[in-house]
């Protein structure tokens, strides 16, 4: 009986609990969103559609194309065009594709973007018919400058820094037009500038320092000591001079000297050339006499064999 009685009050204040539950949430707003007529409140860090954003202050791209993204991707769903720059020498953006059919939206590629390019949007409707449709090119990921900036803000991203211009290069008309003349003449206006501003300060400041009369005495006994100067520097240069003259002097003697022995020795070799000479021609008679000798001998014998060979000649016939 007793039992009977605690499990029926105990229900009963079941029943209670549920009915204060009711009656507290009944008096509560409602906390689910009525999709999509009321758009989600979503976090900073929430990771959607992917997206490049530009400079909000200039509009210019960010994208150094440094690849890194495109190789951090685990699902290789970035594809980068760039090409090398002729003017800068570094790489320039043509076409960046992001297939979000592939991505899973981890959020790599915007962890390792050293410009905050790259970056997940709080766009989750992407829904479409194909799956081409779902592959982002350059165009479609490029956010506009408000855009870019409501992201920064949001995601609490340090504002990127409008790019350096290049140092703008001289015209080569005007650097050819500028005439040489030019310097000299700006010369002169940069000193005659100068000058009046230096010397009246100087002039401000001397008088405190010495006299005018005591400046020319100054001037005065500096002047001879400097002529003194120029005389030593000039009697030195002389010395130097003469000196040199000397010194050529010599070399041209020395020369000469040279040209004679050469004269010398030119002539013994002509002599001993001639010498030579008269002693083969004496060389050269006898053995022209030796050679008439022998050619006197010669026919002398060939006589003889014509005697022999006539003699022979009619014994012969005989014989026949
Ligand atoms: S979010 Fe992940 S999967 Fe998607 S493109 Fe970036 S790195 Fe690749
Ligand atoms: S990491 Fe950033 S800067 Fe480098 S290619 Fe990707 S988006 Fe461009």
């Amino acid at each position: 009986m007793f039992a009977l009685v605690g499990r029926s009050i105990e229900s009963l204040r079941q029943v209670a609990r549920g009915l204060g539950t009711v009656l507290k949430h009944a008096a509560r707003e409602p906390i689910t969103k009525e999709f999509p007529d009321t758009m989600p409140q979503l976090a900073g860090h929430f990771r959607g559609r992917l997206a490049l954003a530009v400079n909000p202050q200039t509009g210019d791209h960010l994208c150094i194309s440094c690849l890194q993204c495109e190789r951090v991707c685990p699902d290789k769903c970035i594809q980068i065009t760039s090409h090398k720059s002729p003017e800068t020498n570094k790489p320039e953006l043509i076409n960046f594709k992001i297939d979000h059919g592939l991505c899973m939206f981890c959020g790599l590629c915007t962890e390792v973007c050293p410009t905050n390019c790259i970056i997940n949007t709080n766009d989750f409707e992407m829904a479409d018919y194909s799956r081409e449709s779902l592959v982002y090119d350059l165009k479609k990921l490029t956010l506009t400058q408000d855009e870019s900036a409501h992201y920064y803000s949001k995601k609490e991203l340090p504002m990127p820094k409008p790019k350096p211009k290049p140092a703008a290069k001289p015209a080569a008309g005007a650097a050819a037009a500028k005439p040489a003349a030019d310097k000299p003449a700006g010369k002169p206006e940069a000193k005659a500038e100068a000058k009046p501003e230096a010397k009246p300060e100087s002039a401000e400041a001397k008088p405190a320092a010495a006299a005018p009369e005591a400046k020319a005495a100054e001037e005065s006994a500096a002047k001879p000591a400097e002529t003194q100067a120029k005389a030593e520097d000039s009697a030195a240069k002389a010395i130097e001079t003469q000196a040199k003259t000397v010194e050529t002097a010599t070399k041209a003697e020395e020369t000469a000297a040279k040209s004679g022995e050469t004269q010398q020795k030119a002539e013994e070799v002509l002599k001993a050339a001639e010498a030579s000479t008269k002693t083969e021609e004496s060389s050269e008679k006898p053995e022209e006499k030796t050679r008439e000798i022998d050619l006197g001998r010669v026919p002398a014998k060939s006589d003889e064999a014509a005697e022999t060979k006539a003699a022979e000649e009619p014994k012969k016939e005989g014989e026949q």
